[in-house]
């Protein structure tokens, strides 16, 4: 019995060791597992929690940026958000780049219309003014950014204008001038388009307005003037051809006759040299021509038309050269010395003088002591066909156009003619030739100024 109990006590014993062990191990994994479970929980809703805070901070930062002007780059996330604002920007920046594109289109557009010699201006179906180049704007004297969306008939108020616009036929151009820019003529042209659009085309035509009126003037004054001595030459050959005449008589008519036609030779012959000069290209300065003979020919040309009647004083020698055309510059200087010959009384002086001016120009001056010309005239003198007194010039011969000829000889040149006179004073007309057309012949040399060898 006791080896029995000493047999089985242990034994009992290490059972109930074992089961108590394993008891407590089966309890320990339980708590084990729930500690487990609950720490995953946990950590699960951190992570969630995490993702769900990274997330709405991704999203208020695309917002933000949404929001503003979406210059920068948008918020470079991963993720969904990233993802979007990537897409975004993309098409933001090919919007913004065709954007662009249109605009530079838009201003290459505008700036070539500006670039026009024209005055471009859109009007709207209201006759507002939907846009004008500053051509345009200073051709209406208009505002280009004050007066858009203005009626354009509250700014530009001449009748015609108005009238033109409104008839709404704009077949022909209308001339348009008395405009606030006194002296400006416009052509205008309209032109509708799109939904009751309307362009305006304007372009100045002043300077050529002006030219048809000086041909109209100039043609009226050439058949006035060629009508003059026929119709006195129609009256001699009547004369002659109705009435008995003595011999004494007749030779008087005839006189009277060659005069004139005389008068319209001289007229043909001025109008040809106008014609030519403004026709042929301006003389080179590669042609040389020895000044002082130049001077002595005229001087004695002069002599030849004065008769005797002036004393008629030439310059002393220059030793110069000038560049130039020999016969437009005897014909220039000859018609100023014919003037002063046509113009001064008998008794008077006249001076062909020669001088170099400090700048280096040269000037051939026509001095006489004659009637002098009020300063009135003195602006207008070259027009053609202007005289100051009309009866005295055509007694004398004269045609009207001779300082015209003159006046274009010299601006051919390079150089200006100037006219200084003063009634009862006497008259001087000064060519003034460029430097560059004056060098010293050879072997002379001579003071850069000299002095005015006139005493008056
Ligand atoms: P015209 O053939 O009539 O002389 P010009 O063109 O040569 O024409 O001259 C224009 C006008 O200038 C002349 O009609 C004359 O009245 C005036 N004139 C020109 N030269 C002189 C001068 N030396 N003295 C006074 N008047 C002059």
């Amino acid at each position: 019995m006791g080896e029995t109990l000493n047999w089985l006590l242990p034994r009992v014993l290490l059972a109930f060791t074992g089961v108590v062990i394993g008891a407590l191990a089966f309890w320990w994994a339980g708590q084990v597992v729930t500690i487990s479970l609950l720490a995953a929980t946990v950590g699960l809703l951190v992570a969630v929690g995490f993702v769900f805070v990274v997330d709405t901070w991704r999203a208020h930062r695309l917002l933000a940026w949404l929001k503003g002007a979406m210059q920068d780059s948008a918020p470079r996330d991963a993720g969904l958000y990233g993802e979007m604002g990537y897409r975004i920007e993309r098409a933001v920046r090919e919007r913004d780049r065709s954007i662009e594109w249109s605009q530079r289109q838009l201003l290459d557009f505008l700036s070539a219309i500006e670039a026009s010699p024209n005055g471009v201006l859109m009007l709207d179906a209201n006759e507002q003014i939907a846009w004008c180049n500053h051509l345009a704007a200073a051709h209406f004297s208009l505002d280009p950014e004050r007066d858009l969306h203005q009626r354009i008939t509250n700014l530009v108020r001449s009748p015609a204008f108005v009238g033109y616009l409104q008839a709404g036929s704009y077949a022909e151009p209308l001339t348009l001038s008395n405009l606030r820019e006194a002296g400006l003529t416009l052509s205008v042209i309209v032109r509708p388009y799109g939904q009751g659009m309307r362009l305006i085309i304007s372009q100045d035509v002043t300077q050529r307005e002006r030219a048809d009126a000086m041909r109209r003037d100039f043609v009226a004054n050439v058949s006035h003037e060629i009508r003059t001595p026929l119709t006195v030459l129609t009256g001699f050959i009547e004369t002659l051809a109705s009435l008995p005449l003595t011999n004494v008589e007749r030779e008087r008519v005839y006189g009277l006759m060659e005069q004139q036609t005389g008068r319209m030779q001289t007229l043909v012959s001025d109008l040809l040299t106008l014609a030519q000069l403004e026709g042929s290209p301006r003389p080179g300065t590669d042609r040389w021509l020895a000044l002082d003979p130049l001077l002595a020919r005229l001087a004695t040309e002069a002599s030849m038309l004065s008769a005797g009647r002036h004393r008629i004083h030439a310059p002393a020698p220059t030793g110069l050269e000038v560049a130039g055309n020999e016969a437009e510059l005897l014909s220039g200087a000859g018609n100023l010395l014919s003037n002063a010959v046509r113009y001064t009384p008998a008794g008077g002086d006249i001076h062909l003088q020669w001088r170099m001016l400090a700048d280096g120009c040269g000037e051939l001056a026509v001095v006489d002591t004659g009637p002098g010309i009020a300063r009135e005239h003195l602006p207008r003198l070259t027009e053609r066909f202007y005289r100051v007194d009309g009866s005295r010039s055509r007694e004398t011969g004269g045609t009207g156009l001779g300082l015209s000829i003159v006046k274009h000889v010299i601006q051919r040149h390079g150089g200006e003619l100037r006219i200084e006179s003063e009634p009862g004073q006497g008259s001087q007309f000064k060519l003034v030739l460029p430097a560059a057309r004056i060098r010293e012949a050879e072997a002379s040399r001579l003071p850069t100024e000299t002095p005015h060898p006139v005493a008056r």
